[in-house]
C-alpha cells in the first residue's frame, strides 16, 4: 500500500490504478480506525477494483471548543490495519496541503445542514462538505462511501454531489455495532470503563423508541420518553432524539415511512450520535 501526502503524486498514482478502465473506490475517514471504518473498506472493495483511503482530521469542521486537538491519530496502527485490508493508497495529506495558506473558498450547505448536528456545531457541515468536495476533486475516485452512522452527514453529501455534477457515486454502508448495540466510533476510545457500560443506554432507548414509534405510539411522547431513558441511564444531556423523513430530513411529528431515528447525546465531555430505521 503507497502512503501518499501530496496531490501530484496522488493524481499520478490514482491514473496508474484507472489504467485499463480500472475502478476506484474513495473511503474518506479522520482515522482512529475500528471495524466500522473496515467494513466501509469492504464495501469498496465489492464495489471497485480499487481502494483509496483518505485519512485527515479536518480542522474546519470541529468548533473552537471541540476536540480538535485530542482526537485520536495513529496513522501507523491505521496503515498496518489498512494494508491488511488490501487498500490500494492512503491519502494522508497534512493540514497545509489541505489548506494552503490564504485559502479562502468553502461550501456552505443549507437546509439539509441546520438541524439536527448542524444546530449543535454550527459550521461543522459546511467544514464537511468542503473538505469532502476536495478530497472528491482531489482522488477523482468512481465511487466514494460513507457510513450510514453519520446519517445526515451521508444525506447532505448526497445532495451536494447532485448539486455541484460531482460525477461519483455515493454509496452508504450500514453501521456497525458492538455485540452490546453501541455503534462503533473512534469516539468511543474517550469513555471510561463506567462510561462504556452506561453507554449501551443509547442505542437501547433508541430501539425501544423505534418499536414504539413504528407499533403506533405518539411521537412526540415517544420521543420525550426516549430522552428520559437516555439521562437515565447514565448521559449527561440529549442534544437531540427526533424522528426525520429519511431522504429529506423534515422533522416529522407523525410516524411515515421512510423515517429514520437520529439521536445525539453526551456523556462527560464524549458527544455520540446514533440512528435507526423506522418501520
Ligand atoms: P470518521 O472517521 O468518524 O469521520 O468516519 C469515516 C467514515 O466512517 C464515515 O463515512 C462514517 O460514517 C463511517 N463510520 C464511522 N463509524 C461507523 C460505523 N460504526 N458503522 C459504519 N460506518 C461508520
Amino acid at each position: 500500500m503507497q502512503i501518499i501526502r501530496d496531490i501530484t503524486t496522488l493524481r499520478r498514482a490514482v491514473s496508474a490504478l484507472q489504467q485499463g478502465g480500472k475502478s476506484v473506490a474513495l473511503v474518506p475517514t479522520m482515522g482512529a480506525l475500528h471495524d466500522g471504518h473496515l467494513s466501509l473498506v469492504r464495501m469498496a472493495k465489492r464495489v471497485a477494483d480499487h481502494v483509496v483511503v483518505s485519512i485527515f482530521v479536518n480542522p474546519t469542521q470541529f468548533g473552537p471548543n471541540e476536540d480538535f486537538e485530542a482526537y485520536p491519530r495513529d496513522e501507523a496502527r491505521d496503515a498496518a490495519l489498512l494494508a491488511d485490508e488490501g487498500v490500494a493508497l492512503l491519502w494522508s495529506p497534512d493540514v497545509t496541503t489541505m489548506y494552503p495558506a490564504g485559502h479562502s473558498t468553502h461550501i456552505e450547505v443549507a437546509e439539509l445542514g441546520s438541524d439536527y448536528c448542524g444546530a449543535a456545531r454550527p459550521g461543522h457541515f459546511d467544514g464537511v462538505a468542503t473538505v469532502v468536495a476536495k478530497l472528491f476533486n482531489q482522488v477523482r475516485a468512481d465511487v466514494a462511501i460513507f457510513g450510514e452512522k453519520d446519517w445526515q452527514q451521508l444525506a447532505i453529501i448526497r445532495r451536494m454531489a447532485r448539486d455541484l455534477d460531482f460525477k461519483l457515486d455515493i454509496l452508504g454502508a450500514p453501521i456497525a455495532r458492538d455485540a452490546d448495540g453501541l455503534a462503533l466510533s473512534s469516539r468511543n476510545a474517550y469513555l471510561s470503563e463506567k462510561q462504556r457500560a452506561s453507554a449501551t443506554a443509547f442505542p437501547d432507548a433508541l430501539k425501544d423508541a423505534v418499536a414504539a414509534i413504528a407499533g403506533g405510539a405518539d411521537v412526540a411522547q415517544t420521543l420525550t420518553a426516549a430522552e428520559r431513558a437516555i439521562v437515565a441511564g447514565g448521559f449527561d444531556s440529549v442534544d437531540y432524539v427526533a424522528l426525520a423523513d429519511a431522504d429529506s430530513l423534515e422533522r416529522l411529528a407523525e410516524f411515515h415511512t421512510p423515517a429514520r431515528l437520529l439521536a445525539a447525546a453526551r456523556i462527560g465531555r464524549t458527544r455520540l450520535i446514533d440512528n435507526y430505521p423506522v418501520g
